[in-house]
């Protein structure tokens, strides 16, 4: 087996439970920090064995909160990996991490561990909007985290949300000129959306609180972009800006639809097998997954080839969120065919026309007005 491989690692548990958040993520108390990793192990042996010999460009640490892991499991899991993969010059190695006192003053043991890059979930730089946001930092505490991630990383990324209640674009514009102040080489920004599910669609539906409406939603998505590509932070994917080169490698290995293996909990992986891709996806729960992967080696739900048509929306839903949009080469070698052949011309024609898509000599892509409405885009395209 040749060709490049990423590694997803979750981590499923937290402090506490955000009230916007759907991730799986979980609140336990003794976490048995030797079994996980005993169990995490098993389940890279399992993968690594089917895909050895791979070039692993990235690592990343996700949750959950990952930061709260045993420092040494992340140390045994990159060593477990250099097992079945080599490493490529300039492997990218990624731990998300909560902005409190006590992670941050984790940071240089997972550097030790072999960690080369940290993204914080920051959030907010607005104590209030912090204690809405329901995290256990305050804007104080953030700085001096992203400080310290600065101080014992070369690369670094935090997390903003942005539409919050109330939120004018005149403050929004502050607090990202602080946020540009404290940033390194890449900012993810992602607007609050109320998720089935969580404590904040409840709070919604009850009337506790209201979002900013659709157009106050796209004039702070417009400051956001003219205040980071001011910055020389400009975006590259729907909600991720970086400075030239600085790019997240692992998030990238998603969006152009490359393969990745995912262990841990709930975690998914597209593999390329004889040939053809294949979706993974192991068991959600993670008290399941452990006595799954203790009885079994490995708590895989699914492994399964994936149908051409679903390849080609898996393809596009990824492809289309990136500036750069989807490669003709890449594109032909996932689906066996052209971008025309597979496309509904009338439906690209009509996009092109209204300033949305283009399709040219490189692939096709969304333009930054079909970006901020890619599912709409998506919906003609996949009609
Ligand atoms: S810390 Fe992150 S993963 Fe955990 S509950 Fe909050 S948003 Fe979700």
């Amino acid at each position: 087996m040749t060709g490049e491989i990423a590694l997803y690692v979750h981590w499923p548990f937290c402090k506490s439970k955000c009230p916007y958040c759907d991730f799986n993520s979980h609140v336990r108390t003794g976490i048995d920090d030797a079994r996980w990793r005993r169990a995490l192990l098993a389940e890279l042996d399992h993968w690594g064995t089917s895909t050895r010999g791979r070039r692993l460009v990235s690592v990343f640490f996700g949750g959950g909160t990952p930061s709260l892991m045993a420092p040494a499991t992340a140390a045994a899991v990159l060593d477990r990996a250099a097992l079945y993969w080599e490493s490529a010059p300039g492997i990218e190695v990624t731990l998300e991490a909560n902005p409190t006192s006590v992670e941050a003053g984790r940071l240089a043991d997972f550097r030790a561990a072999g960690v080369n890059r940290a993204s914080l979930g920051v959030q907010a730089l607005d104590d209030a909007a912090l204690k809405f946001l329901g995290r256990g930092h305050d804007a104080a505490e953030a700085r001096a985290a992203v400080a310290i991630a600065a101080k014992t990383f070369a690369r670094y990324s935090f997390d903003l949300i942005y539409a919050r209640p109330g939120q004018s674009a005149r403050a929004w514009e502050r607090e990202l000129d602080d946020a540009v102040a404290l940033a390194g080489d890449h900012l993810s920004v992602y607007q609050l959306t109320i998720e089935h599910g969580t404590a904040f669609a409840t709070a919604h539906a009850r009337g506790d609180f209201a979002i900013p409406d659709e157009d106050l939603a796209g004039a702070l998505y417009e400051t956001t972009q003219s205040r980071l590509d001011r910055a020389g932070l400009a975006a590259y994917e729907i909600s991720n800006h970086a400075r030239p080169g600085g790019e997240c490698r692992h998030n990238l290995v998603y969006w152009r639809y490359d393969d990745y293996v995912g262990i841990g909990p709930g975690a998914h992986g597209r593999l390329t097998e004889r040939g053809q891709k294949h979706a993974t996806r192991q068991r959600r729960a993670p008290e399941q997954w452990l006595s799954a992967v203790e009885q079994a080696g490995h708590a895989t739900e699914e492994r399964a080839a994936i149908p051409a048509d679903e390849r080609f929306e898996e393809m596009l839903m990824m492809g289309l969120r990136l500036n750069e949009g989807i490669a003709r080469e890449r594109f032909r070698r996932e689906t066996g065919r052209t971008l025309e052949e597979a496309l509904d011309q009338n439906a690209v024609v009509a996009l092109a026309a209204g300033g949305f898509l283009v399709l040219d000599a490189d692939g096709l892509r969304a333009t930054a007005a079909g970006r901020q409405r890619l599912n709409a885009v998506l919906v003609r395209l996949l009609a």
